[in-house]
């Protein structure tokens, strides 16, 4: 067999949506024109019914980290105490990101594959009444564990810190109901749900956040919210924008309301399940098991096998492009993603390759078990969906 397509399956950047593709070669625009506010603005209206809030949304030229910096910066003064409730790669970036900029930061960490509970973060609330912020990943990305974020919330809620949450893969993987559960600021990017490439960062901000940026005092310049705001108003943005991706995330936006918000979880979910099923078959153990994202699905590599060897050879074997583990997990864990414009025919050709790896590693499957639990799953909804 000679020919091999690639699939782009790791949970960011992630597949991407044709007709996003097609529009982003219109970009020769000029962005302080009346077109471009024209568009501007309605996406900034299309992404804030996308996900759901009353609050004011606005975009950043960066990857998802720029808004996490940006978070930071407009929401603190230094020496602000904050708590970073951490599980994995990303809350270490909450951390190294808030110590960067000399805030005092209590960490609540959970091993990798767990979550924080929301009665630990329960208790560090009580025992630090001058907390000012608590940082969390909705879905953690490095291990594929959900955090409870409307638990959190709601504690979050009843004191003076501001909640901010890192929902880069958790926006269009799980349900946020980010004005009822007191999410301050959520946190996305383009090259996750979005189906873009990477370069875009929303934010949605709560009227508690913005009242505390009126005295927050870390310097910023290029990543200031206020002035930003300002801009938005106007239909504009305060520096060059990113063009072509806001003209790929008009269409994508579009696709995305048609579907509904709630059937690309849904999607992703169902996905999820799917694939823990087939890990089930084959059986594999997964890394989070308790907690499991919609977003990405962890699996252990098998005894004597590396997980890094699995990755490989999805690529030179059949062009699937899947995650390894991040730093310390490298090797021993590869990561399956859901988020975005993935379907179930991914998830059956995943399987299958995985299956045959698996064997040619003298790994004890038998050839087409997790093929046929994601079939058995399809078919289940299928009819669950007819009745
Ligand atoms: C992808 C991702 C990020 C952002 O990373 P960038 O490379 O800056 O886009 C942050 N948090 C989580 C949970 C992610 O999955």
């Amino acid at each position: 067999m000679h020919i091999k397509k690639q699939r782009l399956l790791t949970p960011g950047p992630t597949p991407l949506y044709p007709k996003a593709l097609q529009a982003m070669m219109g970009s020769e625009i000029h962005h302080r024109t009346q077109d471009f506010r024209d568009l501007y603005s309605s996406v900034l209206g299309d992404l804030k019914a996308v996900l759901g809030t009353g609050h004011d949304v606005l975009m950043l030229a960066s990857s998802g980290t720029g808004a996490m910096e940006a978070a930071v910066t407009n929401c603190f003064s230094p020496g602000d105490r904050v708590i970073v409730c951490s599980a994995g790669k990303f809350g270490e970036r909450w951390v190294e990101l808030t110590r960067a900029f000399g805030l005092e930061v209590l960490v609540l960490s959970a091993p990798y594959g767990s979550v924080v509970e929301p009665a630990a973060l329960a208790q560090a609330l009580a025992a630090n009444p001058d907390v000012m912020g608590v940082f969390v990943q909705a879905s953690e990305s490095s291990t594929g564990a959900a955090h409870d974020v409307r638990a959190m919330g709601e504690m979050v809620q009843r004191t003076a810190a501001v909640f901010i949450v890192d929902a880069i893969t958790g926006i269009g993987s799980m349900p946020l109901d980010i004005d009822r559960w007191g999410l301050d600021i959520v946190i996305g990017g383009s090259q996750k749900a979005f189906m873009l490439p990477p370069g875009l960062a929303f934010l949605s901000i709560s009227p508690k956040a913005w009242e505390r940026m009126e005295s927050a005092r870390l310097p910023r310049y290029y990543f200031d919210l206020q002035r930003e705001k300002k801009s938005a108003a106007k239909g504009e943005s305060s520096w060059t924008p990113a063009i072509a991706l806001i003209l790929g995330l008009a269409e994508v936006l579009r696709y995305v309301k048609t579907l509904g918000m709630d059937q690309l979880i849904d999607n992703a979910q169902q996905l999820a399940a799917a694939t823990r099923a087939a890990c089930g078959a084959l059986g594999l153990e997964l890394f989070a098991p308790f907690n499991p994202s919609g977003a990405v699905t962890a699996v252990k590599a098998p005894p004597g096998l590396s997980s890094s060897v699995i990755v490989r050879e999805f690529h030179e074997k059949f062009g699937s492009i899947i995650a390894d583990g991040q730093g310390e997990m490298a090797g021993r864990i590869f990561r399956i993603a859901h988020l975005g414009y993935y379907d179930i025919a991914d998830l059956f050709a995943l399987v299958a390759e995985l299956e045959l790896i698996l064997i040619a590693h003298g790994v004890p499957v038998e050839l087409g078990r997790g093929v046929a639990a994601v079939q058995e799953y399809y078919a289940r909804q299928k009819q669950l969906a007819t009745v």
